[in-house]
């Protein structure tokens, strides 16, 4: 019911108080009570005896109603679960796609309090500075070829952060670098039988409108946001029907064609390791190497002494030889 009020209102004119009870079958009194409860929430609501309801601000949030009138997809994010604060939206998101939530469902928080990068690391999220969510998809391709789906969300968030103004590379195969510093991080999930996907949760952490007090210390050398980039605010509900609105076609090419060779354009166009030495961790193993090209799969070729060697992603970290990369 709060949405359907909110939804009546406008910010061009007023609405009177009596025209949304009609609207709604509801009391006066009980347009009023909505009415505080989105000023709790942070819309900035002028009341006028005589002419009724206006908005005058909405908040920095990424609730379904604030951000669907930036989404122009078939399935990806017509629905959406949003949090004030969870652990982490993968963990909710699995949870979700067990229940059978619709394919296409995205989980959105404003802070995660035990958010995670590959390997159970930690994913720093403060409170609506960033934009932290999953995706929940059910492709029907083999669990070997999920992976793939992991290129496909860097390439649609590098495409969203140039549409927004904000120039990246890609760290193959899942994170986005601003200034040779780590702004977004993707990590894909799966649960699966060998030969057929469940299904798989997307998770997608950008660092936007993080100061720089809230990076920790030993981050600092490796993570940045946007805003620390550019030296300017971004709107978060833009940016993500941006990634969205990306990430949808690049998806549907791969289910329906079996190719991800969009994708990959967009990865070796603006890679930051492509052409560059860079170190391999594989394991407790480092070796310096040299990136050669990202092949139709998706997998990354390496220059060893005498041969040109296959790199499957989720088997090794990536870094420069002085820094982050
Ligand atoms: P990598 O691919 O760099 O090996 P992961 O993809 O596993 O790393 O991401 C987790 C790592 O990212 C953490 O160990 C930490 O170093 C770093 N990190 C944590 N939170 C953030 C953040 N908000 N922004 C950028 N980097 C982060």
């Amino acid at each position: 019911m709060k949405t359907k009020v909110l939804n009546l209102l406008s910010e061009n004119s007023y609405v009177s108080g009596e025209s949304i009870s009609e609207a709604l079958g509801i009391s006066r009194a009980a347009v009023w009570k909505y009415i505080n409860i989105l000023k709790k929430e942070g819309y900035i609501i002028d009341s006028s005896t005589n002419k009724g309801y206006i908005v005058l601000d909405r908040p920095d949030v990424l609730t379904s109603v604030e951000v669907s009138p930036f989404i122009r997809t078939e399935f990806v994010g017509k629905n959406i679960v949003h949090f004030n604060t969870i652990s982490s939206t993968n963990t909710k998101a699995k949870e979700l796609a067990a229940d059978n939530c619709p394919n296409g469902t995205v989980i959105i928080s404003e802070e995660q309090t035990s958010g995670r990068g590959r390997l159970g690391r930690q994913w720093v999220s403060p409170k609506c500075k960033g934009i932290w969510m999953s995706i929940i998809l059910r492709p029907d391709i083999p669990p070997m070829e999920a992976y793939k789906v992991t290129i496909i969300a860097a390439a649609a968030v590098h495409g969203a952060l140039a549409e927004n103004g904000a120039d990246s590379l890609i760290k193959w195969p899942n994170d986005i670098i601003m200034n040779g510093k780590k702004v977004c991080g993707i990590l894909t999930e799966m649960n699966s039988e060998l030969s057929k996907i469940h299904y798989l949760v997307i998770g997608i952490g950008i660092n936007v409108n993080t100061e720089d007090t809230e990076i920790p210390e030993e981050l600092k050398d490796k993570a940045s946001s946007l805003k620390l980039e550019t030296n300017r605010h971004f709107d978060r509900k833009l940016l993500l029907g941006s990634i969205l609105n990306n990430f949808e076609p690049l998806y549907k090419e791969f289910t329906s064609t079996g190719s991800i060779e969009t994708s990959i354009a967009v990865c070796r166009d603006h890679s930051a390791v492509l052409n560059r030495e860079v170190i391999l961790l594989e394991g407790n193993k480092s070796s310096t190497v040299k990136v050669v090209d990202i092949n139709s799969n998706g997998h990354l070729l390496i220059q060893e002494s005498d041969a040109v060697r296959e790199i499957l992603s989720g088997e090794v970290s990536i870094r420069a030889k002085e820094g982050y990369i």
